[in-house]
Protein backbone atom coordinates (compact mmCIF):
# COMPACT_ATOMS: atom_id res chain seq x y z
CA UNK A 1 0.00 0.00 0.00
CA UNK A 2 0.97 3.54 -1.19
CA UNK A 3 1.82 6.14 2.17
CA UNK A 4 3.58 8.78 0.10
CA UNK A 5 0.18 9.14 -2.38
CA UNK A 6 3.17 10.45 -5.09
CA UNK A 7 2.84 7.50 -7.40
CA UNK A 8 0.57 6.97 -9.98
CA UNK A 9 -3.27 5.95 -9.94
CA UNK A 10 -4.50 4.07 -12.50
CA UNK A 11 -8.17 3.28 -12.87
CA UNK A 12 -9.59 0.61 -14.85
CA UNK A 13 -12.99 0.94 -15.69
CA UNK A 14 -15.17 4.53 -15.98
CA UNK A 15 -18.45 4.18 -14.33
CA UNK A 16 -19.56 5.03 -11.12
CA UNK A 17 -17.00 3.22 -9.45
CA UNK A 18 -14.02 4.16 -11.43
CA UNK A 19 -15.19 7.45 -11.79
CA UNK A 20 -15.88 7.91 -8.19
CA UNK A 21 -12.92 6.77 -6.87
CA UNK A 22 -10.93 8.81 -9.18
CA UNK A 23 -12.66 12.03 -8.11
CA UNK A 24 -12.11 10.62 -4.13
CA UNK A 25 -8.83 10.16 -4.29
CA UNK A 26 -7.89 13.64 -5.37
CA UNK A 27 -10.53 15.38 -2.99
CA UNK A 28 -8.68 13.30 -0.23
CA UNK A 29 -5.00 14.63 -1.19
CA UNK A 30 -3.49 11.79 -3.79
CA UNK A 31 -1.08 13.98 -5.24
CA UNK A 32 0.36 11.71 -7.73
CA UNK A 33 -0.94 10.98 -11.50
CA UNK A 34 -4.61 9.27 -11.65
CA UNK A 35 -5.82 7.92 -14.64
CA UNK A 36 -9.32 6.72 -15.70
CA UNK A 37 -9.39 4.02 -18.52
CA UNK A 38 -12.82 3.63 -20.07
CA UNK A 39 -14.14 1.31 -23.11
CA UNK A 40 -16.93 3.46 -23.40
CA UNK A 41 -16.71 6.86 -25.02
CA UNK A 42 -18.25 9.33 -22.62
CA UNK A 43 -17.05 10.42 -19.37
CA UNK A 44 -18.53 8.83 -16.11
CA UNK A 45 -22.29 8.55 -16.16
CA UNK A 46 -24.87 7.88 -13.88
CA UNK A 47 -26.67 4.69 -15.31
CA UNK A 48 -30.13 4.44 -12.84
CA UNK A 49 -31.85 7.21 -15.75
CA UNK A 50 -30.71 5.10 -18.84
CA UNK A 51 -33.98 2.81 -18.37
CA UNK A 52 -36.16 5.62 -16.98
CA UNK A 53 -35.30 10.17 -17.74
CA UNK A 54 -33.49 8.96 -20.75
CA UNK A 55 -35.29 6.66 -22.29
CA UNK A 56 -38.62 8.90 -21.60
CA UNK A 57 -36.38 12.10 -23.39
CA UNK A 58 -36.38 13.84 -19.83
CA UNK A 59 -33.06 14.00 -20.00
CA UNK A 60 -30.22 14.19 -22.29
CA UNK A 61 -26.87 11.81 -22.21
CA UNK A 62 -24.64 14.57 -21.21
CA UNK A 63 -26.59 15.58 -18.21
CA UNK A 64 -26.09 12.17 -16.58
CA UNK A 65 -21.85 12.88 -16.12
CA UNK A 66 -21.00 12.33 -12.34
CA UNK A 67 -18.84 15.36 -13.11
CA UNK A 68 -19.04 17.95 -15.75
CA UNK A 69 -15.20 17.71 -18.23
CA UNK A 70 -14.02 20.38 -16.77
CA UNK A 71 -13.54 18.64 -13.61
CA UNK A 72 -11.20 16.48 -14.77
CA UNK A 73 -8.89 18.59 -16.14
CA UNK A 74 -8.78 20.89 -13.45
CA UNK A 75 -7.82 18.00 -10.95
CA UNK A 76 -5.31 16.61 -13.50
CA UNK A 77 -7.27 13.41 -13.77
CA UNK A 78 -6.74 11.96 -17.08
CA UNK A 79 -9.19 10.32 -19.35
CA UNK A 80 -8.23 7.51 -21.60
CA UNK A 81 -12.04 7.20 -23.05
CA UNK A 82 -12.70 4.38 -25.63
CA UNK A 83 -9.74 2.44 -25.15
CA UNK A 84 -9.54 -0.94 -24.08
CA UNK A 85 -7.39 -2.21 -21.30
CA UNK A 86 -5.67 -5.72 -22.56
CA UNK A 87 -4.22 -7.04 -19.83
CA UNK A 88 -2.44 -6.03 -16.29
CA UNK A 89 0.89 -6.83 -15.90
CA UNK A 90 1.39 -7.33 -11.66
CA UNK A 91 4.86 -8.00 -12.00
CA UNK A 92 6.37 -5.20 -13.78
CA UNK A 93 3.00 -3.15 -12.62
CA UNK A 94 1.90 -2.37 -15.53
CA UNK A 95 -1.33 -1.91 -17.38
CA UNK A 96 -1.20 -2.10 -21.23
CA UNK A 97 -3.71 -1.02 -23.70
CA UNK A 98 -4.68 -1.03 -27.21
CA UNK A 99 -2.65 0.55 -29.17
CA UNK A 100 0.89 -0.59 -27.84
CA UNK A 101 0.69 1.70 -25.42
CA UNK A 102 1.29 1.23 -21.33
CA UNK A 103 0.84 2.76 -17.97
CA UNK A 104 2.58 2.11 -15.14
CA UNK A 105 1.00 2.01 -11.86
CA UNK A 106 1.93 2.13 -8.15
CA UNK A 107 -1.97 1.36 -7.24
CA UNK A 108 -4.78 -0.16 -9.86
CA UNK A 109 -8.08 0.11 -9.46
CA UNK A 110 -10.52 -2.41 -11.31
CA UNK A 111 -13.49 -0.91 -11.71
CA UNK A 112 -14.41 -2.76 -14.58
CA UNK A 113 -18.68 -3.06 -13.84
CA UNK A 114 -20.50 -6.05 -15.32
CA UNK A 115 -21.46 -7.09 -18.80
CA UNK A 116 -24.77 -8.28 -20.34
CA UNK A 117 -25.43 -12.14 -19.86
CA UNK A 118 -25.99 -13.09 -23.47
CA UNK A 119 -29.32 -14.89 -24.73
CA UNK A 120 -28.10 -17.91 -26.65
CA UNK A 121 -30.72 -18.65 -28.95
CA UNK A 122 -31.85 -18.69 -32.41
CA UNK A 123 -32.24 -15.34 -34.07
CA UNK A 124 -30.64 -13.22 -31.10
CA UNK A 125 -28.61 -11.62 -33.69
CA UNK A 126 -31.39 -9.76 -35.44
CA UNK A 127 -31.85 -6.15 -36.18
CA UNK A 128 -34.71 -5.21 -33.31
CA UNK A 129 -33.13 -7.77 -30.94
CA UNK A 130 -31.46 -5.43 -28.32
CA UNK A 131 -30.21 -4.34 -24.84
CA UNK A 132 -29.86 -1.62 -22.33
CA UNK A 133 -26.48 -1.50 -20.53
CA UNK A 134 -24.82 2.03 -21.71
CA UNK A 135 -26.24 5.97 -22.96
CA UNK A 136 -26.13 4.91 -26.60
CA UNK A 137 -28.02 1.69 -26.21
CA UNK A 138 -30.89 4.03 -24.27
CA UNK A 139 -30.82 6.83 -26.91
CA UNK A 140 -31.75 4.15 -29.33
CA UNK A 141 -34.69 2.33 -27.13
CA UNK A 142 -35.72 6.10 -27.45
CA UNK A 143 -35.53 6.36 -31.16
CA UNK A 144 -37.27 3.06 -32.08
CA UNK A 145 -40.28 3.00 -29.61
CA UNK A 146 -42.96 4.63 -30.55
CA UNK A 147 -46.92 5.10 -30.18
CA UNK A 148 -48.18 1.28 -30.86
CA UNK A 149 -45.05 -0.31 -31.20
CA UNK A 150 -44.97 -3.79 -30.04
CA UNK A 151 -42.37 -4.74 -27.63
CA UNK A 152 -41.22 -7.93 -25.77
CA UNK A 153 -39.08 -7.33 -23.11
CA UNK A 154 -37.60 -10.61 -21.78
CA UNK A 155 -36.52 -10.39 -18.32
CA UNK A 156 -38.41 -9.22 -15.53
CA UNK A 157 -35.67 -7.78 -13.46
CA UNK A 158 -35.35 -4.13 -13.15
CA UNK A 159 -34.06 -3.57 -16.74
CA UNK A 160 -36.68 -5.13 -17.72
CA UNK A 161 -39.16 -3.64 -15.89
CA UNK A 162 -38.24 -0.31 -15.75
CA UNK A 163 -37.73 -0.37 -19.48
CA UNK A 164 -41.51 -2.24 -19.83
CA UNK A 165 -42.74 0.89 -18.09
CA UNK A 166 -40.71 3.87 -20.08
CA UNK A 167 -42.05 1.60 -22.99
CA UNK A 168 -45.30 1.73 -22.15
CA UNK A 169 -46.18 5.00 -21.08
CA UNK A 170 -44.91 6.09 -24.47
CA UNK A 171 -47.83 4.73 -25.62
CA UNK A 172 -45.87 1.22 -26.83
CA UNK A 173 -47.84 -2.50 -26.42
CA UNK A 174 -45.41 -3.67 -23.92
CA UNK A 175 -45.41 -7.98 -22.65
CA UNK A 176 -42.43 -9.04 -20.08
CA UNK A 177 -41.77 -12.13 -20.24
CA UNK A 178 -40.24 -13.75 -17.22
CA UNK A 179 -39.10 -17.64 -16.79
CA UNK A 180 -39.12 -17.73 -12.91
CA UNK A 181 -42.50 -18.31 -12.14
CA UNK A 182 -42.29 -14.59 -10.15
CA UNK A 183 -41.23 -11.35 -11.48
CA UNK A 184 -37.33 -9.74 -9.37
CA UNK A 185 -36.77 -13.00 -8.29
CA UNK A 186 -32.77 -12.13 -8.26
CA UNK A 187 -33.60 -8.66 -6.17
CA UNK A 188 -36.57 -8.60 -4.94
CA UNK A 189 -39.47 -10.40 -2.35
CA UNK A 190 -41.97 -12.14 -3.51
CA UNK A 191 -44.38 -10.15 -2.06
CA UNK A 192 -42.92 -7.23 -3.25
CA UNK A 193 -42.77 -9.17 -7.13
CA UNK A 194 -46.52 -10.13 -6.70
CA UNK A 195 -47.50 -6.17 -5.95
CA UNK A 196 -45.29 -4.92 -8.68
CA UNK A 197 -47.30 -7.53 -11.20
CA UNK A 198 -50.36 -6.38 -10.42
CA UNK A 199 -49.62 -2.80 -11.11
CA UNK A 200 -47.64 -3.39 -14.04
CA UNK A 201 -50.91 -5.09 -15.66
CA UNK A 202 -53.18 -2.67 -14.21
CA UNK A 203 -50.95 -0.12 -16.36
CA UNK A 204 -51.54 -1.91 -19.44
CA UNK A 205 -48.46 -3.95 -19.30
CA UNK A 206 -48.18 -8.32 -19.73
CA UNK A 207 -46.82 -10.10 -18.13
CA UNK A 208 -46.30 -13.82 -18.58
CA UNK A 209 -44.32 -15.75 -16.10
CA UNK A 210 -42.73 -19.07 -16.65
CA UNK A 211 -41.81 -18.10 -19.92
CA UNK A 212 -39.02 -18.80 -21.53
CA UNK A 213 -37.54 -17.54 -24.75
CA UNK A 214 -36.74 -19.91 -27.21
CA UNK A 215 -35.71 -17.79 -30.09
CA UNK A 216 -36.82 -14.90 -32.40
CA UNK A 217 -38.26 -15.01 -35.52
CA UNK A 218 -37.32 -12.56 -38.39
CA UNK A 219 -38.46 -11.24 -41.58
CA UNK A 220 -35.79 -9.56 -44.01
CA UNK A 221 -33.38 -9.43 -41.13
CA UNK A 222 -35.87 -7.92 -38.52
CA UNK A 223 -37.38 -9.32 -35.50
CA UNK A 224 -40.73 -10.10 -36.35
CA UNK A 225 -41.78 -12.97 -33.10
CA UNK A 226 -40.40 -13.88 -30.18
CA UNK A 227 -40.71 -18.24 -29.72
CA UNK A 228 -41.76 -19.16 -26.18
CA UNK A 229 -40.63 -22.92 -25.19
CA UNK A 230 -44.38 -23.57 -24.61
CA UNK A 231 -44.90 -23.27 -28.53
CA UNK A 232 -46.16 -20.04 -28.35
CA UNK A 233 -45.91 -17.10 -30.75
CA UNK A 234 -45.15 -13.43 -30.23
CA UNK A 235 -45.31 -11.20 -32.64
CA UNK A 236 -42.78 -7.83 -31.71
CA UNK A 237 -41.29 -5.22 -33.13
CA UNK A 238 -38.87 -4.85 -30.97
CA UNK A 239 -37.36 -7.42 -28.37
CA UNK A 240 -35.47 -5.84 -25.47
CA UNK A 241 -33.38 -8.43 -23.94
CA UNK A 242 -32.70 -7.83 -20.00
CA UNK A 243 -32.03 -11.04 -18.72
CA UNK A 244 -28.79 -10.25 -16.15
CA UNK A 245 -25.02 -9.48 -15.60
CA UNK A 246 -22.01 -11.09 -15.25
CA UNK A 247 -18.96 -9.69 -13.34
CA UNK A 248 -16.52 -8.23 -15.83
CA UNK A 249 -13.67 -10.13 -14.09
CA UNK A 250 -11.77 -11.67 -17.42
CA UNK A 251 -8.24 -8.73 -16.89
CA UNK A 252 -8.34 -9.74 -13.28
CA UNK A 253 -8.62 -13.37 -13.97
CA UNK A 254 -5.79 -13.39 -16.63
CA UNK A 255 -3.72 -11.18 -13.60
CA UNK A 256 -3.95 -14.36 -11.21
CA UNK A 257 -6.13 -12.79 -8.83
CA UNK A 258 -8.70 -14.53 -6.91
CA UNK A 259 -12.29 -14.69 -8.93
CA UNK A 260 -15.53 -16.38 -7.73
CA UNK A 261 -18.27 -14.53 -9.93
CA UNK A 262 -16.92 -11.69 -9.05
CA UNK A 263 -13.73 -10.45 -7.69
CA UNK A 264 -12.57 -11.57 -4.59
CA UNK A 265 -12.23 -8.82 -2.46
CA UNK A 266 -12.21 -8.03 1.53
CA UNK A 267 -14.14 -5.20 3.57
CA UNK A 268 -11.63 -2.66 2.41
CA UNK A 269 -11.48 -3.78 -1.21
CA UNK A 270 -8.56 -5.06 -1.35
CA UNK A 271 -7.62 -7.91 -3.70
CA UNK A 272 -4.95 -10.39 -2.63
CA UNK A 273 -1.99 -7.86 -4.43
CA UNK A 274 -1.60 -5.14 -1.94
CA UNK A 275 -1.03 -2.91 -5.14
CA UNK A 276 -4.58 -4.46 -6.77
CA UNK A 277 -7.84 -3.15 -5.13
CA UNK A 278 -11.29 -3.54 -7.04
CA UNK A 279 -14.70 -2.28 -6.60
CA UNK A 280 -18.11 -2.05 -7.78
CA UNK A 281 -20.05 -4.86 -9.78
CA UNK A 282 -16.94 -6.82 -10.38
CA UNK A 283 -16.00 -7.81 -6.96
CA UNK A 284 -17.59 -10.56 -4.00
CA UNK A 285 -17.05 -8.69 -0.82
CA UNK A 286 -17.88 -9.23 2.89
CA UNK A 287 -21.17 -7.57 3.83
CA UNK A 288 -19.99 -7.17 7.52
CA UNK A 289 -23.80 -6.94 8.47
CA UNK A 290 -24.98 -9.51 7.63
CA UNK A 291 -21.61 -11.67 8.10
CA UNK A 292 -21.71 -13.06 3.98
CA UNK A 293 -20.43 -12.49 0.85
CA UNK A 294 -21.80 -11.44 -2.14
CA UNK A 295 -22.13 -8.94 -5.26
CA UNK A 296 -23.80 -6.41 -5.10
CA UNK A 297 -24.68 -4.15 -8.29
CA UNK A 298 -26.02 -1.41 -7.29
CA UNK A 299 -24.66 3.03 -7.32
CA UNK A 300 -24.51 2.47 -2.97
CA UNK A 301 -21.88 -0.37 -3.69
CA UNK A 302 -20.06 1.64 -6.33
CA UNK A 303 -19.45 4.00 -4.02
CA UNK A 304 -19.26 2.45 -0.62
CA UNK A 305 -16.10 0.55 -2.33
CA UNK A 306 -14.85 3.46 -3.93
CA UNK A 307 -14.24 5.50 -0.83
CA UNK A 308 -12.97 2.55 1.13
CA UNK A 309 -10.06 2.48 -1.54
CA UNK A 310 -9.77 6.25 -1.42
CA UNK A 311 -9.94 6.41 2.48
CA UNK A 312 -7.48 3.39 2.48
CA UNK A 313 -4.88 4.83 -0.05
CA UNK A 314 -4.91 8.13 1.36
CA UNK A 315 -4.72 7.38 4.99
CA UNK A 316 -8.24 8.68 6.47
CA UNK A 317 -10.52 6.61 8.58
CA UNK A 318 -12.82 3.75 6.38
CA UNK A 319 -16.48 4.74 6.31
CA UNK A 320 -18.92 3.04 8.60
CA UNK A 321 -20.60 -0.03 7.34
CA UNK A 322 -23.77 0.14 5.94
CA UNK A 323 -26.84 -1.90 4.83
CA UNK A 324 -27.06 -2.30 1.33
CA UNK A 325 -29.45 -0.43 -1.03
CA UNK A 326 -31.04 0.49 -3.95
CA UNK A 327 -33.99 1.61 -5.42
CA UNK A 328 -36.16 1.02 -8.92
CA UNK A 329 -38.09 3.94 -10.40
CA UNK A 330 -41.33 2.01 -12.31
CA UNK A 331 -44.33 4.36 -13.52
CA UNK A 332 -45.45 6.47 -10.42
CA UNK A 333 -44.28 3.84 -8.16
CA UNK A 334 -40.62 4.58 -6.00
CA UNK A 335 -39.09 1.07 -4.41
CA UNK A 336 -36.87 1.94 -2.10
CA UNK A 337 -34.71 -1.54 -0.68
CA UNK A 338 -32.37 -1.64 1.76
CA UNK A 339 -30.63 -4.76 3.57
CA UNK A 340 -30.77 -8.30 2.42
CA UNK A 341 -33.28 -10.97 3.20
CA UNK A 342 -32.84 -14.09 4.30
CA UNK A 343 -34.71 -17.52 3.91
CA UNK A 344 -37.07 -17.92 7.41
CA UNK A 345 -37.60 -14.44 7.96
CA UNK A 346 -40.49 -13.43 9.10
CA UNK A 347 -42.76 -10.73 6.76
CA UNK A 348 -44.55 -7.77 8.36
CA UNK A 349 -46.69 -5.60 5.53
CA UNK A 350 -47.37 -2.03 7.21
CA UNK A 351 -49.52 0.24 5.28
CA UNK A 352 -51.40 -0.29 2.52
CA UNK A 353 -50.99 -1.64 -0.52
CA UNK A 354 -54.32 -0.83 -1.93
CA UNK A 355 -53.08 2.75 -1.66
CA UNK A 356 -49.78 2.30 -3.34
CA UNK A 357 -47.68 3.42 0.05
CA UNK A 358 -46.68 0.57 2.10
CA UNK A 359 -43.24 -0.97 3.30
CA UNK A 360 -42.37 -4.53 3.52
CA UNK A 361 -40.10 -5.28 6.64
CA UNK A 362 -37.87 -8.71 6.80
CA UNK A 363 -36.87 -9.80 10.49
CA UNK A 364 -35.03 -12.37 11.63
CA UNK A 365 -36.37 -15.15 14.01
CA UNK A 366 -35.09 -12.84 16.88
CA UNK A 367 -36.88 -9.80 15.75
CA UNK A 368 -33.59 -8.17 13.90
CA UNK A 369 -34.38 -5.79 11.03
CA UNK A 370 -32.92 -6.96 7.81
CA UNK A 371 -34.56 -5.81 5.04
CA UNK A 372 -36.95 -2.78 3.86
CA UNK A 373 -38.90 -2.86 0.75
CA UNK A 374 -40.97 0.67 0.47
CA UNK A 375 -42.99 1.37 -1.97
CA UNK A 376 -43.55 5.38 -2.15
CA UNK A 377 -42.56 5.49 1.50
CA UNK A 378 -39.78 7.60 1.92
CA UNK A 379 -39.92 8.03 5.51
CA UNK A 380 -40.91 4.16 6.39
CA UNK A 381 -37.13 3.48 4.16
CA UNK A 382 -35.40 6.41 5.70
CA UNK A 383 -35.44 5.22 9.29
CA UNK A 384 -35.22 1.25 8.59
CA UNK A 385 -32.11 1.82 6.48
CA UNK A 386 -30.65 3.18 9.79
CA UNK A 387 -32.19 0.74 11.59
CA UNK A 388 -30.85 -2.71 9.62
CA UNK A 389 -27.49 -0.41 10.18
CA UNK A 390 -27.69 -0.57 13.58
CA UNK A 391 -29.36 -4.35 13.95
CA UNK A 392 -32.57 -2.81 15.80
CA UNK A 393 -35.14 -5.00 16.69
CA UNK A 394 -38.84 -4.35 15.34
CA UNK A 395 -41.38 -6.23 17.33
CA UNK A 396 -43.00 -7.02 14.13
CA UNK A 397 -47.24 -7.23 15.78
CA UNK A 398 -46.18 -3.49 17.19
CA UNK A 399 -44.45 -2.92 13.32
CA UNK A 400 -47.84 -3.84 11.40
CA UNK A 401 -49.22 -1.40 13.54
CA UNK A 402 -49.58 2.07 11.93
CA UNK A 403 -50.81 4.04 14.45
CA UNK A 404 -47.48 3.58 16.08
CA UNK A 405 -44.84 5.67 15.15
CA UNK A 406 -41.85 3.93 13.45
CA UNK A 407 -38.84 5.31 15.80
CA UNK A 408 -41.21 4.17 19.04
CA UNK A 409 -41.46 0.59 17.22
CA UNK A 410 -37.88 0.33 17.51
CA UNK A 411 -35.83 -1.28 19.86
CA UNK A 412 -32.06 -0.37 20.11
P1 LIG B 1 -31.76 -9.44 -13.10
O1 LIG B 1 -32.29 -8.76 -11.91
O2 LIG B 1 -30.78 -10.54 -12.90
O3 LIG B 1 -33.05 -9.98 -13.87
C1 LIG B 1 -33.01 -10.76 -15.00
C2 LIG B 1 -34.18 -11.73 -15.00
O4 LIG B 1 -34.28 -12.32 -16.30
C3 LIG B 1 -33.99 -12.86 -14.01
O5 LIG B 1 -35.17 -13.02 -13.24
C4 LIG B 1 -33.76 -14.05 -14.91
O6 LIG B 1 -34.24 -15.28 -14.40
C5 LIG B 1 -34.57 -13.70 -16.13
N1 LIG B 1 -34.16 -14.50 -17.28
C6 LIG B 1 -32.95 -15.05 -17.52
N2 LIG B 1 -32.96 -15.72 -18.70
C7 LIG B 1 -34.22 -15.61 -19.20
C8 LIG B 1 -34.85 -16.09 -20.37
N3 LIG B 1 -34.18 -16.82 -21.27
N4 LIG B 1 -36.15 -15.80 -20.58
C9 LIG B 1 -36.83 -15.05 -19.69
N5 LIG B 1 -36.28 -14.57 -18.54
C10 LIG B 1 -34.99 -14.84 -18.29
O7 LIG B 1 -31.02 -8.44 -14.12
P2 LIG B 1 -31.48 -7.17 -15.02
O8 LIG B 1 -32.86 -6.74 -14.72
O9 LIG B 1 -31.13 -7.55 -16.41
O10 LIG B 1 -30.51 -6.04 -14.54
C11 LIG B 1 -29.20 -5.94 -15.06
C12 LIG B 1 -28.36 -5.03 -14.23
O11 LIG B 1 -28.84 -3.70 -14.25
C13 LIG B 1 -28.26 -5.43 -12.79
O12 LIG B 1 -26.95 -5.13 -12.38
C14 LIG B 1 -29.24 -4.51 -12.14
O13 LIG B 1 -28.97 -4.37 -10.77
C15 LIG B 1 -28.99 -3.25 -12.91
N6 LIG B 1 -30.13 -2.33 -12.84
C16 LIG B 1 -30.51 -1.85 -11.65
C17 LIG B 1 -31.58 -1.02 -11.56
C18 LIG B 1 -31.99 -0.51 -10.23
O14 LIG B 1 -31.33 -0.79 -9.24
N7 LIG B 1 -33.08 0.25 -10.16
C19 LIG B 1 -32.29 -0.66 -12.68
C20 LIG B 1 -31.89 -1.16 -13.89
C21 LIG B 1 -30.81 -2.01 -13.94
P3 LIG B 1 -33.17 -16.40 -13.82
O15 LIG B 1 -32.88 -15.96 -12.44
O16 LIG B 1 -33.94 -17.67 -13.92
O17 LIG B 1 -31.96 -16.38 -14.71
Amino acid sequence: MSTGMHGPVVVVGAGHAGGTVAALLRQYGWVGAITLVGAERRAPYQRPPLSKGLMLGKVAPDELQLKPDAFYAERQIALRLGREVLRIDRESRQVHLDGGEFLPYEHLVIATGARLRPLPVPGAGLAGVVSLRTADDAMRLREAVRPGTRVVVVGGGYIGLEAAASARSLGAEVCVLEREDRLMARVASRELAAFVAGYARGQGVAIELGASVVGFDGEAERVRAARLADGRVLPCDLALVGIGVLAEQSLAEQAGLACEDGIVVDEEARTGDPAVSAIGDCTRRPIALFERRARLESVHNAMEQAKQVAARLCGKPQPPAEAPWTWSDQFDLRLQIAGLTTPGDQVVVRGDPEGRAFAIFHLSPEGVLRAVEAVNSPMDFAFARMAIGKRMRTPGERLRDVAIPLKEVAIA
